[in-house]
């Protein structure tokens, strides 16, 4: 049987809000043990960067590109933060071209979507390498252990002690434990774990804390947007008709134009090497229908290929692609939070020591980077263990 490591605290999710909360707890907490369990193979969750083996010197930013923040309640723990990591360089006022594309795909400059109001932010390297940077600033004493490609599957608490267990039947003990992922708490873990109950509620079952009963009520009621995300990987010489070198440059469709190309939103993101990768996400049930459906994903590739080349193709910036070029989808049954937002006052349960993170909490962040890096903020004021 395999020894099972205890520490003062362990962490499920390796997206940024765990990061972010680890990092501040780290700082305050500088003799305690860590773990942070992520399924994933690095940090980052749905901020983060595909670093191709096939296609060598690609990194793309395949989930959030970049992150706003609209902080409209003058939040100041939000506002010291953001200030901390500008600080630190490992952000920077993101000053690419955001266009929106009207009906005939014109451009206009106006900024009116949830993922660019507010000041928007780029990472100075990529997405996985801000989680990692956010971390790493507060692990000199290298404190936290990192176990990746691991798949939390079962909780339970006794004795004032969580025991949670992995896919692979590995087992972690801890005095505290934090969800920075609410997959644990809803209804879908059934399917995508394949266990028989929710493992929250069979870990504290109902009536035991009102607090987590009224989370799990919450969360019945929380839906989720799947998207697919292209990534294309352009030929040698493929570039703007215009002169652009910033590292981004972001295209957002109009509703009538979204139903009609079936794309939300496209980005070109710069290489280090020069070359120019683009990124379409799409939100379109029609077309992640079709994805699912298609026998000859060459077939539905050449597709994408065509609709970009139509919606562009009077477009004075941006080249038509040649059909030849490489494509890796990324299907995310679960984007973005949506529906009912969480109240974080059910963040903390110190009955039971848990604490939870994430863009599932309510505020103008919700759903977005911006409600993942304040609710872990809030989480670690309220966490004096
Ligand atoms: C395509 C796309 C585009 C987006 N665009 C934007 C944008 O432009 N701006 C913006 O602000 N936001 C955007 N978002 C949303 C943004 O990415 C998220 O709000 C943010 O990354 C969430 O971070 P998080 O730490 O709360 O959760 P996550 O990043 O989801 O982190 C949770 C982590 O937990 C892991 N995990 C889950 N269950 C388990 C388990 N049982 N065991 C072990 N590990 C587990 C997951 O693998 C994941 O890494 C976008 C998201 C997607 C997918």
């Amino acid at each position: 049987m395999k020894s099972v490591v205890t520490y003062d605290l362990l962490i499920i999710g390796g997206g940024i809000s765990a990061c972010v909360f680890a990092s501040k707890y780290l700082k305050n907490n500088i003799t305690k043990k860590v773990g942070l369990i992520e399924i994933g193979r690095g940090l980052g969750g749905r901020s983060s960067t595909r670093i191709s083996k096939r296609y060598k010197g690609w990194k793309l930013n395949h989930g959030s590109p970049n992150f706003n923040i609209s902080n409209s309640n003058n939040n100041l723990i939000l506002k010291r933060y953001i200030d901390e990591l500008l600080e630190n360089k490992f952000i920077k006022i993101d000053d690419s071209g955001i266009f929106f594309l009207n009906e005939d795909s014109n451009l206009e400059t106006k900024k009116k979507s949830q993922f660019s109001c507010g000041i928007n932010y780029l990472s100075l390297d990529s997405m996985s390498e801000l989680s990692k940077m956010i971390i790493h600033s507060n692990n000199s004493k290298e404190k936290i252990d990192f176990f990746f490609e691991t798949l939390i599957v079962d909780m339970k608490f006794n004795d004032k002690e969580w025991l949670i267990t992995s896919k692979n039947g590995d087992k972690f003990k801890s005095k505290y434990l934090i969800c920075s992922t609410n997959l644990l708490l809803h209804k879908r873990s059934l399917k995508i774990l394949k266990v028989d109950q929710i493992p929250l509620r069979k870990a504290i079952p109902f009536n035991k804390d009102k607090k987590i009963d009224l989370l799990l009520k919450f969360l019945e009621e929380q839906t989720f947007i799947p998207r697919l995300t292209f990534l294309i990987y352009t030929n040698e010489n493929y570039g703007y008709k215009d002169y652009y070198s910033k590292k981004q440059r972001y295209f957002y469709l109009n509703n009538n134009l979204e139903k009609k190309y079936r794309f939300e939103r496209i980005i070109f993101q710069l290489q280090d090497n020069n070359k120019l990768g683009i990124v379409i996400h799409s939100k379109n049930e029609d077309l992640i229908n079709a994805y699912i459906r298609s026998k000859d994903e060459e077939v539905f590739k050449q597709k994408i290929i065509t609709n970009f080349n139509q919606l562009f193709e009077n477009n004075s910036v941006v080249n038509q692609l040649t059909f030849d070029e490489k494509i890796s989808i990324m299907k995310w049954r679960a984007s973005q939070p949506s529906g009912i937002a969480v109240p974080l006052s059910l963040q903390f349960s110190r009955k039971y020591r848990i604490g939870f993170c994430g863009d599932w909490f309510e505020g103008d962040g919700f759903g977005r980077i911006e409600g993942s890096i304040l609710s872990a903020l809030i989480l670690e004021k309220k966490f004096k263990t």
